[in-house]
Formats: structure tokens, C-alpha cells, sequence
């Protein structure tokens, strides 16, 4: 299959190692990064502009267009190429508002019957400070479009709870919501917007410091399969089988019923409380950096898949087929992250790495230039650990982050270890 790519993450990377594993395909990234440049063509584009993401796609004769940001999606570049004709794994514009705005995905939550915290919308301090006085610390507040991920805090600090409001009010209202108690859980779900077909779960690890301390991030490492909810709930087909009832089916038929009907990836966030599984957020999009321990553990049928998602065919698409095996992800960050990162340093041991066996190193902002390699952002690469077990995943991925150096560089290392 002609399949055309578009990011420049550590996420795309991994999808085009997913495709790559397969073999049989022809891939071309925009714009990609130095280790995807490396692998597969890249054309430098601007991937927000629906009409050159459309042209590119026409004129290359790709067959399957797989939209790895949000950016994309919110500019309609998935709205254009269906306009075209070409097939695309990515949601309408319409449809990827389930992400860009909170308030609507609890709308959508609210008339699916979807179990998530209970909240309350504020348009001024005033609403705020009596939406803090109804409840009990922690307090969670969101704004209500896409910021980053820095439009949420939780905090049991009341002025530092107002000061969040005050920053954000500008933008328009807030989401004051229920603090669930539990662990999170991402699932990922492909849908053609009537079917589902439901991946495997993984936890990521949003705090820059171990033990969850520190600022948050876009995401420090995740692993994948998670042993504790195997146990809590019989099995983990048992847990993908309950969020595929509650959660997903009902909101992509909810969807649909609205004339908005939802295709591409359905990222379900998730929190286990004692009370069940309950949603957190939804985005409309491949997660960072779940992707990246999710996809090694396909064996077979992975692009058949998308492309199924992508026309409306899931329902009599071949089935995916899984490697019983675990995969941790560690992601190597620039010194300052996530402040302003000091960015232009050598990057040095890479291949070194990638010579160790059941090691990934997977690049999001890096550069190759004379001198070699160099960290060009913040999250700079991940290293990806496979093996039979959780403990052999984690051992192989520090033994790899061990055989590269960044000065400065920032990683956690107990990505994995309580699991
Ligand atoms: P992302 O960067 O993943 O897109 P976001 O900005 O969309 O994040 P959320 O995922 O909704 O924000 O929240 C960020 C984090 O805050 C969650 O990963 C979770 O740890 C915590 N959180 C969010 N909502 C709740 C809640 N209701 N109860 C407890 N913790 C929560």
C-alpha cells in the first residue's frame, strides 16, 4: 500500500516501524524528523493546509493518508481529503472536536450514557469560587480548548486553583470537574465510525520527575500490557471488552447520530476508581507516547486496519494479531523541558543503542547535520524496549537510554518499574 504519513513525532515513527514490520508498503512522511528521513522519503510541508495535504496526496497516488497530530485534524485536513477521494485515517474537523473542546465531549459523554466525573461550566471567578466551595479539594479545573496540556491543573491548593481560572477565564469557560481516585489507563480504539476494534491498553507517565513529581509534561515513558489490570480484572481482554461497551460503541454511536460520525482513532483516557472505569478525556488521535509501546505488539494486519477505518470496512477487515510481549518506552528529554529547552546539543550513541537487541530508538526533535546528530526540541527520543516480559521490555530500554548521551539530558527512570 502508497501510504502517506503526516508528523514529526516519535509517535509517527513508531507508526511507520508498525508499517515498515509489515513490509509490503511504500511510505512517504511530511514532514517527518532525522530518524524517520532516515527510513522512508519525507517532503517538507506544511501538514495544517488542507489543499497541499490534498495535492501531495492526489499527485503521489497514496491510497491511505494516516494523520498522526491534532493539528491536522482541527484544520480539516482529513475534511479535504475525503473531498478528494483519498482514503483517511483521521476524523472531520467536526468530528475531532470530541478532543478540542471538553465541554462537548462531556455533552457527547452525558447523552452516550459514558461513566466520567460529574462538573459544573464557570464563566467568571465568581462561578469558579462557588464551584470550589460546593466541592472538596482536590480540585480539578480544565479549560475548555486545546492548550497543551497546560490548561489543566488538579490542586488542593484553593489560590492556586483560582489562579488557574484567572489565567484561562480570557479564553472562555471553564470545565470544574470531579476528582476521580485511581489509576489511568489509555485505551486506543480504530473506528470506521460504526465499528470498533479496540488496541491494546497502556499507562503513560505525564510528570517530568520519578514517582510522578514535577511538572507535567507531554509525556515521560509509558509500557504496555499492564499486568495489575490483567488481575483486577480477570484478564485484560475482560477490561477492553467492558470500555468497548461503556465507552467506546456508545460514543461513536452518539457520534454518528449527531451527523458527525467519528473515524480514525478514538484515544480513550481513562481512570480505574473503586466505583469503575470512567473517562477522563477522549482525544481523536494516536496517543504520545502509548503509540510508541502499543504498535510493537502488533504482529500482523496493521495497516489493513487504518485503511478499513479509514473507508467504512472494519466490520469485515481481517483481525489483528498480537505478539504475547511487552514493550516500555523511555523518553529522553532536552535540559529545561518542559520550560524553554536548551536545544542544538550532539546527540551521541544512537546506533549503539539500536544494536542491542529488542531495542527502538524512536526520534521526535532531532536533527542531522555535519556534525552528526542533535536534539532540536524538547522531547527528544524515545527508547523502546521489547522482550517476553515487562521486566525484559524495561531492562533492554534502560540498557539502551544507558548507551546514549545528551548533556543535560532528562529521563525518568522508573518508567514501568511498579508494574
Ligand atoms: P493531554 O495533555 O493528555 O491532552 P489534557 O490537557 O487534555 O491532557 P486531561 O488529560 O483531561 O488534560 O488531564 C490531564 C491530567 O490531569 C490527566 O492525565 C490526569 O492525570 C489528571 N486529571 C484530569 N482529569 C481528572 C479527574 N477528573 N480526576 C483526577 N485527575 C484528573
Amino acid at each position: 500500500m502508497r501510504i502517506l504519513v503526516l508528523g514529526s513525532g516519535a509517535r509517527e515513527h513508531a507508526i511507520i516501524t508498525a508499517l515498515l514490520a509489515e513490509g509490503g508498503h511504500e511510505i512517504t512522511a511530511a514532514p517527518g524528523n532525522a530518524g524517520i528521513a532516515a527510513e522512508v522519503e519525507t517532503v517538507r510541508l506544511d501538514i495544517k493546509s488542507p489543499e497541499l495535504v490534498a495535492e501531495l496526496a492526489v499527485d503521489g497516488g497514496f491510497e491511505l493518508v494516516v494523520i498522526g497530530p491534532e493539528a491536522p485534524l482541527v484544520a480539516g485536513v482529513a475534511d479535504e481529503l475525503e473531498r478528494v477521494g483519498v482514503p483517511v485515517f483521521g476524523p472531520t474537523k467536526a468530528a475531532a472536536r470530541i478532543e478540542g473542546s471538553k465541554s462537548f465531549a462531556k455533552e457527547v459523554m452525558a447523552r452516550a450514557g459514558v461513566p466520567t466525573g460529574t462538573d459544573t461550566t464557570a464563566s467568571t471567578l465568581d462561578d469558579v469560587r462557588a464551584a470550589l466551595d460546593a466541592s472538596a479539594p482536590p480540585w480539578v479545573l480544565k479549560a475548555d480548548g486545546l492548550a497543551a496540556g497546560k490548561g489543566v491543573i488538579v490542586t488542593d491548593d484553593r489560590a492556586a486553583a483560582e489562579a488557574h481560572a484567572e489565567a484561562f477565564l480570557p479564553d472562555g469557560p471553564l470545565l470544574i470537574e470531579e476528582y476521580l481516585a485511581g489509576p489511568e489507563v489509555s485505551l486506543f480504539v480504530l473506528t470506521d465510525g460504526t465499528d470498533v476494534v479496540p488496541l491494546a491498553p497502556a499507562q503513560d507517565f505525564k510528570r517530568l520527575g520519578n514517582g510522578d513529581s514535577g511538572p507535567n509534561t507531554g509525556g515521560m515513558g509509558a509500557y504496555s500490557p499492564l499486568p495489575w489490570l490483567a488481575e483486577r480484572f480477570g484478564s485484560e481482554q475482560a477490561f477492553v471488552d467492558e470500555v468497548v461497551e461503556t465507552v467506546a460503541l456508545p460514543t461513536i454511536r452518539t457520534m454518528a447520530e449527531a451527523g458527525t460520525p467519528f473515524r480514525g482513532l478514538l484515544y480513550c483516557g481513562l481512570i480505574v476508581t473503586d466505583a469503575g472505569v470512567k473517562v477522563i478525556e477522549f482525544n481523536a488521535r494516536f496517543g504520545d507516547p502509548e503509540t510508541q509501546v502499543v504498535l510493537p505488539r502488533i504482529e500482523s494486519g496493521f495497516a489493513d486496519a487504518l485503511l478499513a477505518a479509514a473507508n467504512g470496512s472494519l466490520a469485515s477487515a481481517a483481525p489483528l494479531e498480537w505478539r504475547d510481549s511487552a514493550a516500555v518506552a523511555v523518553v529522553l528529554a532536552s535540559e529545561g523541558y518542559p520550560g524553554d529547552p536548551i536545544t542544538g546539543r550532539p546527540i551521541h550513541g544512537v546506533d549503539e543503542a539500536e544494536r542491542l537487541e529488542g531495542v527502538r530508538v524512536l526520534h521526535a526533535a532531532t536533527g542531522a547535520g555535519e556534525q552528526g546528530l542533535t536534539a532540536t526540541g524538547g522531547r527528544v527520543l524515545n527508547v523502546v524496549g521489547t522482550g517476553a516480559t515487562l521486566a525484559e521490555a524495561r531492562e533492554r530500554a534502560y540498557a539502551g537510554l544507558a548507551a546514549i548521551s545528551l548533556e543535560g539530558g532528562q529521563a525518568r527512570t522508573d518508567i514501568g518499574a511498579k508494574a
